[in-house]
């Protein structure tokens, strides 16, 4: 008898990987008989940790098969843009893509391909060429995914770019959003990565299913909207499946190996405010200084992941990019006198670790998704610091709708004062505010525990999932 299996095909940045990989994780040990086989693109960008996920991951759970594609010489005109080359050089593997399913498909039943939706150039190859099932896993949550479907909308709506109006949108299913806070590479319709996304949002609309990083009861408006099917007015919306929340545990990491986690070991519960921003979050130097003068000032207890500032001139760069010295970049005399107070780390720390500690009281992020979600398991209350993609609808939706995360003062170009560091750490440690979120995000950890439980609304739609696949 054929074997079945399910390919996924991630977008090699970690903040896109380590929740597939979740996902092909939940699939294998929840139906041991459907094997998995995860496509990996070599990337000509920062992936983060990517190769010790994947270490990790084929060590721990050896079903999962991590197929290597091999590389390919990008065209000398290829744009180095990230989001260019996280659309783009899956339109380069499409061939590469083609002949891969179609070998597999010789000794094993492909029940499903799951695209991440940077990866959507594979739509043509896996559902319109060779008719395989295909389903797109949303690596954000259901607010997100409302406002991803309804942008083929908003495109049909209007002729002007978003960076051309000054206008707030109404999306179903979640806060007004000013065209200010659109993803930064959706701006300008002109462009390639808007016709990307535009594409995306199209075919996810004829896709098998989406299936999406969140649970119902973390984004109820959002999920009432998706389910009635307001963000496809003018279609059907396919299934969407709503079965997380998928995040790296953080229990990989041995605590007495790590520093992070020993310096974290002698601090007292719920004390101190963890920063960091991601796999590409970089500030520049007067930003950092900033930062530093207002954690100082606060006298809160601090743990701060800090990357090398870009160079004022790309020239500049004399060493590589992770290695630096802090001493260099931070006001002078900073780490001397903090040294009791906080800790500061370079460039990477265990993050689903750190935040699942029990000293760790407050965090101040991206809103990435998978920080998101982390934070939300882990009952930590955020202070939301947009900086990329689409982390400025994220902070609308964390801040307004799902309540766990507080709001800091910027001016219109992202720039943070001292005070405004300093004042905003502390209302989230120890003011008001702070305990509300404090109070709301405990709530949803509590629901995302439940939701995972069997019979839980997670569990019950992984399983409509897996059943839409037939007999396995
Ligand atoms: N991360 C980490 N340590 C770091 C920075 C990031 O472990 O120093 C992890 C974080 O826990 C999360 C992922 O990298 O799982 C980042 O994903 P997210 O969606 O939050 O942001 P992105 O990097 O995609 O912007």
């Amino acid at each position: 008898m054929e074997s079945a299996k399910v390919v996924l095909y991630p977008s090699p940045g970690i903040g896109h990987l380590v929740s597939m990989v979740e996902l092909g994780k939940l699939i294998n040990t929840r139906h041991p008989s459907l094997s998995v086989t995860i496509l990996i693109i070599p990337a000509p960008f920062e992936t983060g940790s990517t190769d010790e996920c994947i270490t990790s991951v084929s060590v721990s759970t050896p079903a999962i098969t991590f197929h290597h594609l091999p590389a390919i010489a990008l065209p000398p005109d290829f744009s180095s843009e990230f989001i260019d080359l996280a659309f783009g050089l899956p339109e380069l593997y499409n061939p590469t893509v083609h002949n891969t399913l179609a070998a597999i498909s010789e000794t094993s039943t492909i029940k499903a391909v799951i695209l991440d939706f940077f990866s959507n150039a594979a739509f043509r190859v896996s559902k319109l060429g060779l008719k395989i099932p295909t389903y797109y896993f949303y690596t954000s949550g259901a607010s997100g995914l409302c406002s991803f479907l309804y942008f083929t909308t908003i495109h049909k709506t209007t002729t002007k770019s978003f960076k051309d109006v000054d206008i707030f949108f109404d999306i179903p299913g979640v806060p007004p959003i000013h065209s200010s806070d659109m993803p930064s590479d959706m701006f300008d319709r002109e462009t390639n990565s808007y016709k990307n996304f535009i594409d995306t949002s199209a075919n996810m609309a004829k896709s098998s299913g989406i299936i999406a990083n969140s649970f119902a009861g973390l984004e109820e408006r959002a999920v009432k909207a998706l389910r009635d099917g307001n963000c496809i007015p003018d279609g059907p919306t396919p299934p969407i499946y709503l079965i997380g929340p998928l995040i790296a545990g953080g229990n990989q990491v041995d605590p007495n190996e790590n520093e992070c986690l020993r310096w974290l070991n002698s601090q007292p519960a719920k004390s101190v405010v963890f920063l960091c921003f991601g796999s590409m979050g970089v500030f520049k130097k007067p930003q950092l200084k900033e930062m530093a003068i207002g954690l100082e000032k606060s006298r809160l207890r601090f743990l701060w992941v800090v990357r090398n500032p870009p160079p004022e001139d790309e020239n500049e760069r004399t060493s590589s990019a992770k290695d630096f010295s802090l001493e260099d970049i931070l006001p002078q005399g900073f780490l001397a006198r903090t040294v009791d107070k906080g800790l500061v780390v370079k460039n990477w720390a265990p993050q689903p670790a750190i935040l699942s500690h029990d000293s760790v009281g407050g965090f101040v992020s991206h809103c990435g998704w998978n920080s998101s979600l982390e934070a939300v398991v882990a009952g930590v209350p955020m202070v939301a610091w947009p900086l990329y993609a689409e982390q400025k609808m994220n902070k609308v939706y964390l801040v307004q709708e799902i309540k766990v995360a507080l709001s800091l003062k910027m001016s219109t170009e992202g720039f943070v004062t001292a005070e405004a560091v300093e004042e905003t750490v502390k209302v989230l440690m120890q003011g008001e505010q702070g305990a509300v979120v404090r109070q709301r995000v405990s709530q949803m950890s509590k629901r995302a525990k439940a939701t995972l439980e069997d019979g839980g609304s997670s569990r019950v739609e992984f399983n409509k999932l897996t059943e839409s696949w037939g007999n396995i």
